[in-house]
This record gives C-alpha cells, structure tokens and sequence, in this order.
C-alpha cells in the first residue's frame, strides 16, 4: 500500500468521475491528503467543508480507496489537525513498543518479590561490593527473572564510572569460542587455548548466563574451569545462572561444582500471587494500557508459574487494543475482554496445542480417563465428554471431522458431524458455552 500512488489514482478518479462537481474539486479536494498509519488510511481535510461535501459520497469513495489500495481496508475520514494530535498517540505507543521489544533489563525494571528479593538483593551487592560473594550462583526456573538480572548487574557496572571491564554472555556463546579455537587447524591449539585464556583475564567481571549448558563437553568444561579458578584467585567477580543448583548439575567436575557452591547460591522462585500482580501493573502501564483491578488480580491469580506467560499475555492484549482502536487507549480493559482476546488464541502459550493435549483436559475436566473418552462407552457423562473433545480437536485445530475421527479409535466421520452438532446445539445455552470457554483456557494454558 503506497499513500502517494493512492492519492494520486484518487485525485484522477475525482477529476473525471461525474459525482464531484469541478470546479468544487479546484477550490477544496485537490488539496487533501491521504496517510496509512496502522494499517489503515486516512484521507485527510484541511478544514470541515470537502469533509462535509464527501460525506455524502462516502461509500463510494471509500470503495475506491480500498480498490487502489487493492486491499480491505479500514478508511477514515479525518480533519488534518485531528489526524495530527491523533498520530501523535500512535507514534507514542509504537516507540514504547521498540522500548519493550529491546527489552531494557535493568534493576528498574525489575519487580522484586518475596520470590526473587534474594538474588535482586545479591544481585545488587555484587555491582556495589565486587568480589563479596564470590561466585554469586543465581538458580531457578525457566521464565523467572535470571537472565534479566544478570543483565541488570552488567548494566549497572557499565553505569558506573569505575572502568572495570565486564563480560556477558550466554554460555553458549563462551562455548562457541572455545570450540572455533579448538577447530583452529593452522595454529598450535595449546598457544591459541593459552590465548584465550589470556583475553578472558583481561575482564574484571564475568557474568555467564545458564551455566548448564556448559556441561558435558570436556574440553568446555576443563577451560572455564581454568578462567573460573584464575578469576576467584584474582577475586574478580562472577556470576552463574543455572536452572538447577549447583549440587544437581550433572556432567560437571566435582571440584567445580564444589567451588560454584563456596560463593553464594540464591534461587528465584515462582512469583506469588502479590509479585504476579505487579509485574502484571508494571508491564500493563509499560505498554500504556490500561487494565481493570479485576483483571490484573485474575491474570495474577490464573497464570502463575512463570512471567514470560504473563508478558504473552500482555503482548496478547496489547495487540488486541491496538488493532481494535489505536486512537482511543483510554478504555479501560476487563475480564470479559480477556476471553474475548483468548477466544481465538488458537496457540498455547509454551507451545503447540495437540489433539492429546485436548483430550487430557477434557478427561480431567469430566473426571474421567482418556482411554475411556477414546473408547466405545455410551455412558452418557462420558459420551458427552467425548464429544466436547471431538468438537474442540475440530475447532481449534482445524482438523477435518475425518482426521477428529482419528483420534477416537478410529471413528466415522459422520459420527464426529454428530457430535459436533449437538455441542453446537448445546452452546446456545450461555453456561455451557462459559464451561466450554474456560475448557478452552485450560488447554491453552496447559
Ligand atoms: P530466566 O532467565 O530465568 O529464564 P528471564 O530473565 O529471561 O528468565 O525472564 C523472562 C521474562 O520475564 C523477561 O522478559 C524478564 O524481563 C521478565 N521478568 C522476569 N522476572 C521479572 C520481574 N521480577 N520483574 C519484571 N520482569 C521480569
Ligand atoms: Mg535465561
């Protein structure tokens, strides 16, 4: 979509057309403009009356908009100063997106917890006291905050005007390295690992993120040991994150594993419910929307667990809001809203969504097993069932009531058409369709 080609095909179109009156055209509409801003164009009026004269028209000529745009799209007609102060809410909303997307992972913003407050206050000490504890061993789960943090840590040490030099990077970065060096034919390997030991000592900070990749590759392993040992003798400061503790990392040499525990080893937890809520308050007002108390406490209280979950569904939101009214982010967005979003988030937060996933909820739902939901009984409780998850493996993955069919001991398509039918019929009962709705969000959380 080209706005001057847009324009321009327009212009010609009104010249010619019979409906605009010429010289009308030469005194008013040749001086309006057109601009696609979110996927949408605006047609754009210098003051109230070509807007007034159009509007009579406006059918048509949003038809020929949408024609030289050669797509469906939205057409507005706005005065230019409107437009103006408008885009400027836009352009204000796109940069805090860029904002977001190159995450900005600083002690700022990062919301401390009873979950996490040990290693942010570690974390924390370490930029102010290097060589403390050392090393500083940040453990936990997936999704919870370690590498934010031992970004925040390299963040605040460049901040600070004290010319140290720091190193951070994925472990896998430091074993890719090692291993282009290893590959390092024309060389003598022994002076080039010598090398590159050297240039790891030229930092005074070194911070490796998932240790636990670093396991079980010798020759990696027998290297950071070396750079590791060089750096607590020197008493320069790392610092490890790992998705277990140290005693449990497996493929690691014993003495290392005994010196990752001679520092300190704190663990991030699963947010609580009160961290949950300002994490989600924070991320919210970073992408400037605005959501009701109830809706942040049921985000909070639903999808615990893990906070890249709840930045999805932010994201989710956001996306929804800005392809519903980019122009107008005063409304104020509630749980209703939420299944809406939902409804046809047809992708699982953490992954796919298989037929078998499908069947483990609803089995779990009715209390019932999945070997009996794919089995022949007709009891009516689980015949019912049966053909809830019939219907969902239709509907949300778009599978043919052949490939359904499948699914279910290897059952006739007309058999599936059945029970779809009568789940549809059932829908139109409100509280069967908000069971099926929160069945839907089982499975996309699961
Ligand atoms: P991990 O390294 O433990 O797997 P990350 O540090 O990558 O987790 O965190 C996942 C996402 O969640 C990141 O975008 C991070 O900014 C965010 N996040 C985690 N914990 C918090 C927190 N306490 N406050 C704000 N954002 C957080
Ligand atoms: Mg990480």
């Amino acid at each position: 979509m080209n706005a001057d080609n847009i324009l321009k095909n327009l212009k010609n179109w009104m010249q010619t057309s019979d409906i605009i009156d010429p010289s009308f055209y030469n005194d008013y509409l040749n001086k309006i403009s057109l601009k696609i801003a979110d996927n949408k164009v605006y047609l754009l009026f210098k003051n109230e009356l070509p807007k007034l004269y159009l509007s009579s028209e406006e059918k048509n000529i949003k038809d020929m908009i949408k024609k030289f745009a050669n797509a469906d799209v939205s057409v507005i007609f706005m005065l230019e100063t409107e437009f103006n102060s408008n885009i400027k809410i836009i352009k204000e909303k796109e940069t805090k997106k860029k904002q977001i997307k190159n995450k900005d992972y600083s002690f700022t913003n990062f919301i401390k917890g009873k979950s996490n407050s040990a290693a942010y206050d570690a974390s924390k000490t370490v930029v102010k006291n290097p060589g403390q504890w050392n090393p500083l061993f940040i453990y936990g789960n997936s999704g919870l905050g370690k590498t934010h943090l031992l970004n925040a840590i390299a963040k605040e040490f460049g901040e600070n005007d004290n010319n140290l030099k720091i190193k951070c990077y994925p472990s896998t970065e430091f074993r890719k390295e090692i291993i282009r060096t290893l590959q390092n034919k024309d060389k003598k390997i022994f002076d080039e690992i010598e090398k590159l030991k050297d240039s790891f000592l030229e930092y005074d900070v070194l911070l490796i993120d998932d240790i636990q990749f670093l396991a079980k590759n010798e020759k990696t392993n027998e290297i950071f040991f070396n750079v590791f040992n060089k750096f607590i003798e020197e008493e320069k400061q790392i610092v490890l994150t790992s998705d277990k503790f140290p005693e449990n990392l497996s493929g690691f040499d014993k003495r290392l594993i005994s010196r990752f525990n001679s520092g300190l080893s704190v663990k991030v937890d699963e947010p609580d419910e009160e961290t949950l809520y300002n994490i989600v308050s924070f991320k919210a007002e970073n992408s400037n929307l605005r959501l009701s108390e109830a809706l942040k406490k049921h985000i909070a209280a639903e999808y615990k667990g893990d906070v890249r979950k709840i930045e999805g569904i932010i994201n989710r939101i956001d996306f929804w809001n800005i392809q519903k009214n980019n122009l107008d982010n005063n409304n104020e967005i509630d749980i209703e809203d939420l299944l809406i979003i939902l409804e046809d988030y047809t992708m699982k937060i953490n992954g796919e969504i298989t037929p078998l996933k499908i069947k483990e909820v609803v089995a779990e739902h009715y209390g019932i097993d999945v070997k009996a939901l794919e089995g022949q009984t007709r009891i009516s409780k689980i015949a019912h069932a049966r053909h809830v998850a019939m219907f969902l493996i239709h509907d949300m993955l778009n599978k043919t009531t052949t490939e359904v069919g499948l699914f279910f001991s290897n059952r006739d398509h007309t058999t599936v058409i059945s029970a779809n039918k009568k789940i549809q019929d059932k829908m139109k009962n409100k509280a069967f369709k908000a069971e099926m709705n929160k069945i839907k969000q089982k499975i996309k959380k699961s």
